[in-house]
């Protein structure tokens, strides 16, 4: 039986270690509008792929990528352009006093 690509990728709980990068806490409840189909879906329940430098999160329903994230040595780069928004709870922001 041939491994299909789809195979591939975990749930997105996988990414709450490199987006706690960005984001304070866990990071997995943040929801994330896709720009492709419009469906409202848990960081953790979107599609994780991972690559040697970050992780491409896509939509589990249209398979749209929702987030790239990526360690570039130094800073990291968040693409949120597949994401129409995100709603991002207290407990996860880091606010400057
Ligand atoms: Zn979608």
């Amino acid at each position: 039986m041939a491994m299909d690509e789809r195979d591939l990728h975990l749930d997105g709980n996988a990414a709450a270690g490199l987006l706690s990068e960005f984001f304070r806490g866990d990071p997995t409840m943040t929801e994330s509008a896709c720009a492709g189909c419009g469906a409202v879906v848990a960081v953790g329940a979107l599609l994780a792929y991972g690559a040697p430098m970050g992780m491409i999160l896509r939509c589990p329903r249209c398979e749209a990528i929702h987030i790239r994230a990526v360690d570039a040595g130094g800073r990291f780069v968040i693409d949120l352009r597949g994401s129409r928004c995100l709603w991002i709870s207290d407990a996860n922001l880091v606010r400057q006093e």
